[in-house]
C-alpha cells in the first residue's frame, strides 16, 4: 500500500493513527481495538466493516520489553 496514503489515513471513529498490517491487510487502531481490511489495496474505513482485535493484539508492539528488570 502507499506510504504517503497510509500516512493519511486515520481511524474514522477516534481520529487516531493507524498501524498497517501488511501481512493481515488490516489497518488496525489499538485506541479502538479495531482493524480495518484492505481490500485489492483500498481501505475500507467503515467501523461496521472492522474486526474487533483480540487482547493481545490490541498491545502496541513493542519487541524487547521481554527480560526488562
Ligand atoms: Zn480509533
Amino acid at each position: 500500500m502507499d506510504k504517503e496514503l497510509l500516512a493519511m489515513l486515520v481511524c474514522p471513529l477516534c481520529k487516531g493513527k493507524l498501524k498497517y498490517d501488511r501481512e493481515a491487510h488490516e489497518l488496525r487502531c489499538h485506541f479502538d481495538g479495531l482493524a480495518y481490511p484492505v481490500r485489492d489495496g483500498i481501505p475500507v474505513m467503515l467501523p461496521e466493516e472492522a474486526r474487533q482485535m483480540d487482547a493481545d493484539e490490541k498491545l502496541p508492539e513493542s519487541p524487547g520489553r521481554l527480560g526488562e528488570g
